[in-house]
């Protein structure tokens, strides 16, 4: 390790936030160091963190402006393409105009793209790929809880008594969060998991619950039934800290054992031990991911649990909780930055006349009042003729949407579509600009990971070619449309945000430094931060409000044409639409093609076998991938992941989407497999 230097760095991958060191040899990232003493990753990682870095440095960065001339693209200066873009956008009206913005870039990247939106172009339109992940958990958990946030932290997990896991595919996709459950087992705690799949960490359980999908609400409301028919709530609870049980209870207790196990599958003995356990344990966290969130009950479904949470009293202490785990590093954070429509950063509302003011100070203009759509709207809006510029941030939404091809088809339809990324995505492929950003490792800021924790990131190497802070690149396309925001570093940008979020606001550069990540709320600069929200049942929003929630079949199931249900998801080894992640070798390389789960007797029934050809077809679409024959899945679902553009999975979900969140029905589609000969 002669001649190198270590860098302090948080994971860019998941949620979780682990922090490591970045070995740093002329110039460039040569390794990764664990931090030892970091309150999560406590010296452990994941493939990713160990590897991950190697995505920084691939030839294939983006490293100069490209401008779109007939069907390719010319490299251009920096003057010319800001200078291009500050022009075109300035063409369109406020309401014409769409922003996406990314759970992969820093806080202060969504800051600045967020005043931009709403202080420079003077739109509401903004919005990121929490809309297809956890936009119902921010939509359930304000309304029952006042935070749409993870109630507890990880630090808490090994001190519970019992963990129910469900639509969490934890050990694969938030591995070292697992290692934490994991331990928490060794000492003795208990795991339930519900989930149509059998996850690893299903493998593990005591109690392994396999539901239909969709079916979410109905075995919650089960548990509910039983937990309230037999003795177990907690009424003291309930009754101090809680608003609408009744109204929750007329809904709930009509879904007995018996009614939920024809709707979920789920035997009705097993169902009332879980119940039971749940709610018997002293310290009992639940944890949920994109197998709640992604459905058109999604919201529904969160507040179902918000419910069981609360029926137990199982919320406010130490070691108990409501844990939504975040998929992106910083999907978090671009939440509370209000990179979505309706708030402004802070989960302050734009209708607020004291929180206007207060913006209109800093920013020199008052944030639209109106509320823009969320960007799963966008692309109907776009071939309507509503909306018609995009600019996008370091996303890919011509993969990632549901119904991609009809995302693309919309895409295409832009008049201007400016692209901002590190490497040329599909939707960058479709721009009239393209602009390189500096990639993680290049830039300083701060993610905030899924407990709320906000910490540092450090630029450890020099942006490749003439690549640009995501921040810096937004500043000067402002300024040219006459907006100065006057910031000089990332600190700069931090400070200002922190001076207007109060959930922020005790946050500096300077407190980092000195404490490592704060976790929010952290009013005041002498705040230590907060571990466990809604402490001693003082729910954020006054009492915590029971919801009632009826189930409601996915909107499409299989039936004679499309017999098998179709789930998406990710593997370990990959990220997202794969751009990052498929350009590290070591990654790639475990799995290198698009595959399809299929159970052992579908198998056996279609004359297919592991390693065979398939063809995955839906109402919407059809793609070729690789059968992979396992008992992860049973009969009647197949699975398959987002990773590979060249097998788009969301060519065959399903656009439908939840009223209340917009998320589409990413999790249930039906399908038919055929053998490719
Ligand atoms: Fe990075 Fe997540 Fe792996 Fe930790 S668990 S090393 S944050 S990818």
């Amino acid at each position: 390790m002669l001649g190198e230097r270590l860098v302090p760095e948080t994971c860019v991958w998941c949620g979780t936030g682990c922090m490591f060191y970045l070995r740093v040899r002329d110039g460039r990232i040569v390794g990764v160091v664990p931090s030892e003493s970091h309150p999560i990753s406590r010296g452990r990682l994941c493939l990713k963190g160990w590897v991950g870095y190697r995505f920084v440095q691939h030839p294939a960065r983006l490293k100069k402006p490209l401008i779109r001339e007939g069907s390719g693209f010319r490299e251009a200066s920096w003057e010319e393409a800001l200078d291009l873009v500050a022009r075109r956008l300035g063409e369109f009206k406020p309401e014409q105009i769409a922003v996406f913005g990314s759970a992969k870039c820093t806080n202060e990247d969504n800051y600045a793209l967020v005043r931009f939106a709403r202080g420079c172009l003077g739109t509401d339109h903004v919005d990121h790929c929490a809309r297809l992940c956890h936009a119902p958990t921010v939509a359930g958990l304000l309304r029952a809880f006042g935070s749409g946030a993870m109630t507890n932290s990880i630090e808490e997990i090994e001190h519970a008594d019992l963990y129910l896991v469900t639509g969490s595919n934890t050990a694969e996709q938030h591995p070292v969060i697992a290692s934490h459950i994991m331990r928490g087992l060794q000492k003795g705690a208990k795991l339930i998991v519900v989930d149509p799949r059998k996850t690893p960490l299903a493998r593990l359980a005591h109690l392994y619950l396999a539901q239909r999908p969709g079916t979410d609400v109905a075995w919650i409301n089960g548990f509910i039934n039983v937990i309230v028919n037999e003795g177990l709530a907690d009424i003291e609870f309930i009754e101090r800290h809680t608003e609408g049980f009744e109204e929750m209870w007329a809904v709930a207790k009509e879904y007995t054992p018996e009614r939920v196990e024809r709707i979920t599958g789920i035997p009705a003995k097993l169902l009332k031990q879980a119940a039971r356990e749940y709610a018997r344990a002293p310290k009992a966290m639940i944890f949920y991911a994109m197998g709640i969130t992604q459905h058109v009950t999604g919201t529904r479904n969160v507040l179902a649990i918000a419910n069981l949470a609360m029926v137990t009293g199982h919320v406010g202490k130490p070691s108990t909780g409501v844990n939504p785990l975040r998929g992106q590093n910083n999907v978090q954070g671009a939440s509370d930055l209000a990179v979505v429509p309706g708030l402004l950063p802070g989960y302050q509302s734009p209708q607020d006349p004291e929180v206007r003011r207060k913006f209109a100070e800093v920013w020199g203009v008052e944030p639209p009042s109106w509320k823009g759509l969320a960007s799963t709207e966008v692309p109907d809006a776009i071939l309507k003729g509503e909306i018609r510029a995009v600019y996008v941030m370091g996303e890919n939404p011509v993969l990632s949407h549901a119904d991609a091809s009809h995302a693309r088809c919309a895409f295409e339809a832009l008049d201007f579509l400016v692209v901002q990324d590190i490497f040329l995505s599909e939707t960058a492929k479709l721009a009239h600009v393209v602009l390189p950003a500096a990639a993680w490792g290049e830039k300083d800021g701060t993610f905030t990971n899924t407990d709320r924790r906000v910490q540092r990131i450090y630029k450890a190497v020099e942006p490749v070619g003439e690549a640009m802070d995501d921040w810096r690149i937004i500043q000067e396309v402002a300024r040219r449309m006459g907006c100065d925001f006057g910031w000089e570093t990332a600190e700069d940008v931090f400070a200002e945000m922190a001076k207007l979020m109060p959930i922020y606001a005790g946050m500096s550069y300077e407190r980092f430094e000195r404490e490592g990540g704060l976790q929010w709320p952290c009013p005041t600069p002498d705040h230590p931060g907060t571990l466990y929200l809604h402490k001693d049942g003082q729910f954020r929003r006054g009492k915590g409000k029971f919801h009632p929630v009826e189930h409601a079949d996915p909107p499409e199931l299989p039936d004679e044409e499309y017999p098998l249900y179709l789930s998406t998801g990710r593997v370990t080894f990959h990220w997202h639409t794969g751009t990052m992640s498929r350009r590290v070798a070591e990654l790639d390389r475990e799995v290198p093609e698009p595959f399809v789960d299929v159970s052992p007797e579908d198998a056996e029934k279609l004359g297919i076998r592991s390693g065979w050809r398939v063809r995955v077809v839906s109402r919407r679409g059809a793609v070729e991938a690789v059968a992979r024959v396992t008992d992860s899945v049973p009969p009647g679902l197949v699975f398959m992941t987002f990773h590979f553009a060249e097998a788009p999975a969301n060519l065959l979900t399903i656009n439908a989407l939840d009223p209340l969140s917009k998320i589409p029905e990413l999790k249930v589609a039906a399908v038919r497999l055929e053998p490719v000969k």
